[in-house]
């Protein structure tokens, strides 16, 4: 196939990028490097299949003939799209139309990363795809939550009035290698604290929840997706719950690190729980997590420390 992966040049688009090449298709990477960076992909220089296209999805562009569009630009972490909010809503509402446009002109599969993020401060839990979530539609959030849901109402009515073959995977937390260490992130920010030896910084009291997922299971997940037939969304992510407390002391065990934790206040709107619930990915993809939040803190600390060196050096400089 010929593929387009938009926000190619992010954390996930990067992985995502990797794993088509890898079983042997042809992969156009757009991307406005709005909070992507091109080291992610420096691996694909020499690569006669990988081909890079500056690119804002916002204006209408025409990669030519595709067989699959996966539409991943969007800035993902809290600190990005509320620095960027007018930039996250185009790119989720203008971004995603341009993007169906072209996969319905190439007769193209789509794949949108949609987020658990349309679930809000969920009062379900764990939440399951039906349900319909509990958003603060003017809160400073919703620039991100409201941008998304756009673009699955897009995806669906693409999907109903023009018929394209669409797919949405529901992301909750991922982390990995290519995280952006200064992208405020729980698990970048954690990490980075604990490897500087400075206080770990926990928001409001830290029993809030999240469900950390690495990269190579959330990838495994979004493939198997892609391979299926099911139009509606599908949440992918690792259901082991954990405290915001309870991570930091994963990172401080994994890391050695002797820094301590500092309290500091909860952001507006912050989600009290989040845990998927992935039944349907189970039955549907015969797709589940393998790697735990220990272990996959493990395979990522190569990558933390040497973005922590680079960043001091790059200080230093
Ligand atoms: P990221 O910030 O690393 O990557 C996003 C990429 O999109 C960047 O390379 C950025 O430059 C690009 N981009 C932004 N606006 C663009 C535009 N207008 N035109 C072209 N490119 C643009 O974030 P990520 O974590 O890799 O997230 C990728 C996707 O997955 C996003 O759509 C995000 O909403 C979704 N997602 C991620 C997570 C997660 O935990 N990482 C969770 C839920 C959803
Ligand atoms: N958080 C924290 N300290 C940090 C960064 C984040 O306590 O340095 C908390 C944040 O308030 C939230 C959780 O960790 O409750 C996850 O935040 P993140 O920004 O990673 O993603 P979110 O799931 O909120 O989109």
């Amino acid at each position: 196939m010929r593929v387009l992966i938009t926000g190619g040049a992010g954390f996930l688009g990067s992985h995502l990028c990797d794993a088509m090449l890898a079983e042997g298709h042809s992969v156009i990477c757009s991307d406005s490097l709005l909070t992507g960076r091109m080291e992610n992909l420096a691996h694909h220089a020499h690569e006669p299949r990988f081909e890079f296209l500056p690119q804002d999805v916002c204006q209408p562009f025409d990669p030519g003939n595709i067989d699959y569009l996966f539409h991943f630009a969007s800035p993902a972490s809290p600190v990005d799209y509320l620095k960027h909010g007018i930039e996250t809503l185009r790119v989720g509402s203008a971004g995603t139309l341009n993007c169906l446009e072209i996969a319905k002109k190439h007769n193209a599969k789509f794949l949108l990363a949609s987020t658990s993020e349309c679930y809000g401060d969920p009062l379900e839990h764990p939440q399951k795809e039906s349900y319909w979530g509990h958003v603060n539609s003017i809160g400073p959030r919703s620039v991100y939550d409201e941008a998304k849901r756009f673009a699955e109402a897009a995806t669906m009515a693409y999907h109903r009035y023009h018929h394209v073959d669409t797919r949405m995977v529901r992301i909750f937390n991922t982390y990995g290698p290519r995280l952006q260490i200064d992208d405020g992130r729980v698990i970048s920010n954690f990490m980075k604290q604990a490897l500087r030896g400075e206080d770990l910084t926990v928001y409001g009291d830290g029993l809030q929840t999240r469900s950390f997922c690495y990269v190579s299971d959330e990838v495994a997940g979004i493939v198997a997706l892609s391979k299926s037939d099911e139009h509606l969304p599908v949440n992918i992510g690792n259901p082991n719950e954990f405290t915001i407390l309870e991570c930091a002391k994963v990172v401080l065990r994994v890391t050695g690190s002797a820094s301590k934790i500092r309290f500091e206040p909860l952001p507006q709107d912050d989600p009290r729980q989040r845990r998927p619930d992935i039944t349907k990915a189970r039955t549907l993809l015969n797709w589940e997590p393998k790697i735990d939040l220990s272990t996959g803190l493990q395979l990522s600390l190569d990558y933390f420390r040497a973005a922590v060196h680079a960043s001091s050096t790059a200080t230093l400089r």
